[in-house]
């Protein structure tokens, strides 16, 4: 499951919640949008369909919808423009190699000492929803929230036209943002974004547990399904198998173009995305990245990595095998080992 780990919100909900008598969609967008409501699943621009692109970020080629000058993937993650790139760029340098000065944005991705720094914006409607789901996370995990004081990097909590995230601390100020619509539960799924948790559809290994749906996937939405070994990061996946119970999870209905599932499970059934709590699972790969058991009052230590998993660091996306760094060179059309050396700038070990 969570791989480096890195959905979505509608104006409706706030018309919906305040008629829920009269709810008589009488267009097939509204129909749409009432689905999404009941998938309770998070969409960062709900009312707009941006420009379709191919670009390049942390090394592989993926399909982003630019909405507003934001980049977004899989409905409600926000990518960083200064790490997303039109051409393909060197990442990775062989030993000896004097690096570019300039390089495309680069992040550790993870928050060191497991502790998350924070503000929110005077102006957000209902911030017991930051801080009740900030709660959350400290009582079933070993990270941390704090107030931001002077920090230089921190979550930012704010409103927007839906729900949506960067993931993993991306350097500098980065917004989650919560259009009021957005619920606890929402708020809850976009901190694991900002943490560094992806989707739990997006697994490498989710088609030996569920099937993608095309023909019922809104024109245009199909990239929202790709795994990421569509997006070029091939490899095993060594974790548990797919949760099921898991707050990264897109509901069966996400993206429906009418009314019918998107996702089912091999048997053809539908699911629900549930957004009340992390689940189980959730909570072991957090822990599992960040160290430390459940229970908030443990001393952080420091993060493993986990054989099998991806992760982005550094602007790369590098697997964990072996105990070692890989990387899938486009340039090689191969698999190499790479190691981060002292300057923060990957090398191929070989
Ligand atoms: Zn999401």
């Amino acid at each position: 499951m969570r791989r480096l780990n890195l959905l979505y919100l509608l104006p409706a909900l706030a018309i919906l919640s305040c008629s829920k008598d009269s709810i008589t969609p009488d267009t097939e967008e509204q129909l749409i949008e009432t689905k999404e409501l009941s998938a309770n699943v998070e969409v960062a621009y709900p009312q707009d369909f941006g420009l379709l692109s191919d670009v390049y970020f942390a090394g592989k080629k993926i399909t982003v919808e630019e909405i507003d000058g934001d980049y977004v993937y899989e409905g409600d993650i926000l990518l960083p423009s200064n790490m997303i790139t039109s051409q393909d760029v060197k990442l990775v340098y062989e030993i000896g190699e004097e690096p570019q000065e300039k390089s495309v944005g680069r992040t550790s991705g993870r928050w060191p000492n497991n502790t998350v720094y924070y503000s929110i914006d005077n102006n957000l409607s209902d911030k017991n929803r930051a801080t009740d789901a900030i709660k959350h996370w400290e009582s079933n995990t070993s990270l941390k929230f704090v107030q931001r004081t002077s920090q230089s990097n921190y979550i930012y909590f704010t409103t927007g036209s839906g729900c949506s995230s960067y993931v993993g601390m991306i350097g500098g100020k980065q917004n989650i943002t919560l259009a009021p619509g957005c619920s606890t539960g929402n708020t809850i799924h976009e901190i694991g974004h900002a943490v560094g948790l992806w989707h739990e559809q997006s697994r490498v290994d989710r088609d030996k547990h569920i099937k993608i749906n095309y023909s019922n996937i809104q024109s245009g939405r199909e990239h929202n399904f790709k795994t990421y070994a569509d997006s070029g990061s091939d490899g095993d996946e060594f974790t548990s198998n797919l949760d099921f119970g898991s707050i990264m999870l897109y509901s069966s209905y996400s993206f429906s173009s009418n009314g019918q599932p998107t996702i089912v499970k091999l048997d053809g059934s539908t699911f629900n995305a549930q957004r009340n709590a992390l689940s189980a699972g959730d909570k072991t790969g957090i822990n599992a990245m960040y160290g430390g058991s459940t229970g908030g009052t443990t001393e952080p230590t420091a993060p493993e990595y986990i054989n099998g998993e991806y992760y982005v660091i550094y602007g790369l996306t590098v697997l964990r095998h072996n105990d070692e760094w890989w990387y899938y060179s486009r340039t090689y059309s191969m698999w190499r080992e790479v190691e981060l050396k002292s300057n923060n700038r990957w090398y191929y070990a070989r």
